[in-house]
């Protein structure tokens, strides 16, 4: 049978396997026809090999398809794949091939889940459009002028086009969200320590966690059910303290959301902010009442991310020496080496990182920097604690703009940090989000950010699902539609 992938959702594409409607090797095919025609153009696969993904369709097929398995799946270049190019989005790793896979990989492929192939980021997942992958830019599916959001801009690419149901991307300061919301797509961040770092290529370990990128809520639930467990292999997973449940779409009384107004003040552009204040309707139609609420520090989460996280990035990035991985430029000795090596492998805005964060970490500055950030992380953290003992769920738009042109921000790293004003004191936090869909503005997408108390998921993808049923947005590009 012809199968039309795009829009398909993960949870559609199961039940057509189960229901012997195509096999996992066709729908695989269809997916791999898809990512031929368009991905010229959007640019959102770095690594893709039809072989071997054809090769374990046809083992899922062998094995009788069931529950997940024999749906494809797209993971972020960040996530190691064993006997698969991982290049994290950088030049230094170039041809580095893992000797294991990430553990959220390891279960996609014990649920057989079959990878279509690795996603574009942004390098080292440090920006919010992906154009600081060292492998050009990945481009909106809404309008291939504009960026898809970062830094798993691949991962939310794959899924608008079509060239994936569903995708696995990395949030560290909004990663996951920002470019769910500028693609139309549902984005969750796991509470931290929920998901498996293991295998992860570590940008700042104290604030990243894996996720779902899917087209719908319940897609969402599926995906995190697959991925959410406990590892002895990451000393700070814990897995999550509840099954997750997948969602269906309810009414919202009992339910009290905390909507930090003064937030909103900061720069949100109308169109986004008329959408925000449409679903705020939405919820108290739905039977949910909103409150005030006051987030006194997370305003100063810009400033503390961007010293917590070059911090650590500077420390972790410190492997890359040109000794044991990916690429070594020679040199007459061996400070020579890791100097040419580091020159030629990083990008600038890696460069940057390792600056800033070095220089706040140094003897002298440590105090300054470094330590008041921690204690401001702290505050930010009680300012979430505080407000849930009022509300059920803080709501904030995902990102004050919509998807912005390519090349727009590349010049002003400020302007692009302040892309990530809403998501960053989460991750500071600990605590977990979801990004739901919210109504278009200037005919591109905007996110609504649902924000609960660490191990909440299940109770956002019920909020999500609510807002998802009330929009009944379609997240299929329009100019994909006419296509379809
Ligand atoms: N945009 C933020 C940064 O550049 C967050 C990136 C992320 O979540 N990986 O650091």
């Amino acid at each position: 049978m012809a199968i039309d992938v795009i829009g398909l959702t993960a949870e559609r594409a199961a039940a057509l396997l189960r229901g012997r409607a195509c096999t996992a090797e066709e729908l695989a095919q269809a997916y791999l026809d898809r990512i031929a025609a368009v991905d010229g153009e959007i640019h959102s696969y770095l690594h893709v090999d039809p072989e071997r993904t054809l090769a374990a369709a046809r083992e899922q097929d062998a094995a009788g398809v069931d529950g997940l398995a024999g749906v494809p799946i797209a993971y972020k270049d960040l996530l190691s794949t064993r006997g698969v190019p991982t290049t994290a989005g950088s030049r230094i790793l170039k041809g580095f091939v893992p000797i294991e896979d990430a553990d959220v990989v390891r279960w996609g492929n014990e649920a057989g889940l079959v990878s279509l192939g690795k996603t574009n980021l942004d390098e080292f997942a440090m920006g919010s459009s992906t154009e600081h992958s060292a492998y050009g830019p990945t481009r909106n599916p809404w309008d291939p002028t504009r960026v898809p959001g970062g830094s798993s801009g691949g991962s939310a690419a794959v899924v608008a086009a079509g060239c994936a149901p569903w995708a696995l991307g990395t949030d560290t300061g909004g990663s996951i969200r920002q470019p769910a919301a500028f693609c139309g797509l549902v984005g969750l961040m796991p509470t931290y320590g929920s998901v498996s770092r293991f295998g992860v290529v570590a940008f700042a370990c104290s604030l990243e966690q894996v996720g779902p990128m899917t087209l719908t809520v319940r897609d969402a639930a599926l995906l995190q059910q697959v991925i959410a467990r406990d590892t002895d292999r990451d000393a700070t997973c814990t897995g999550p303290r509840a099954p997750i449940e997948v969602p269906e779409p309810g009414r919202l009384d009992g339910i009290t959301f905390g909507v930090p107004r003064v937030e909103l003040e900061a720069g949100v552009e109308e169109g986004v902010r008329a959408r925000f204040d449409e679903s705020l309707a939405i919820a108290e139609s739905l039977g949910a009442r909103l409150v005030d609420v006051d987030l006194p520090y997370a305003r100063h989460g810009l400033a503390a991310y961007y010293v917590i996280a070059p911090a650590e990035a500077s420390a972790n990035l410190s492997r890359f020496d040109g000794v044991r991985y990916g690429l070594r430029v020679d040199a007459p000795d061996v400070r020579a080496m890791y100097e040419a090596t580091r020159d030629a492998g990083f990008g600038a805005e890696v460069k940057r990182r390792i600056m800033i964060g070095t220089y706040a970490l140094s003897a002298g500055y440590h105090d300054a920097y470094y330590v008041q950030a921690q204690r401001v992380r702290t505050l930010i953290r009680r300012d979430f604690d505080a407000a849930f003992g009022d509300v059920d769920a803080i709501l904030l738009p995902t990102a004050p703009s919509v998807a912005f042109p390519i090349g727009a921000r590349l010049d002003d790293p400020l302007a692009m940090y302040a892309n990530d004003i809403f998501t960053l004191p989460v991750n500071l936090a600990g605590i977990p989000a979801l990004s739901v869909p919210n109504g278009l503005s200037e005919g591109l997408p905007t996110g609504l950010q649902i924000i609960g108390p660490a191990h909440s998921e299940n109770l956002l993808l019920r909020l999500g699902a609510a807002f998802e049923a009330e929009h009944a947005f379609d997240p299929v590009p329009p100019g994909l539609r006419s296509a379809a």
